[in-house]
């Protein structure tokens, strides 16, 4: 079985609508991220695993990984 994961996400920042493209370094999740733009620090949505899965386009590599199953 291929199994595709994304490495990318495209951010957006939820205050000032700056989208940004950033590259996953590992399959850890990611709890905060600071805005490039507008330096607002987000955090993930409690509901949420990580800060990817409630403002990526695109669900963290766990995520990804389970629906493969
Ligand atoms: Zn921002």
């Amino acid at each position: 079985m291929n199994t595709i994961i994304k490495t990318k996400w495209i951010i957006t920042c939820p205050k000032c609508w700056f989208k940004k493209e950033e590259k996953i370094p590992g399959t850890e999740c990611m709890y905060f991220y600071e805005c490039k733009k507008c330096k607002t620090r987000l955090k993930s949505l409690s509901w949420d695993c990580c800060v990817f899965c409630s403002y990526w386009d695109t669900k963290c590599i766990p995520k990804q990984l389970e629906g493969e199953k």
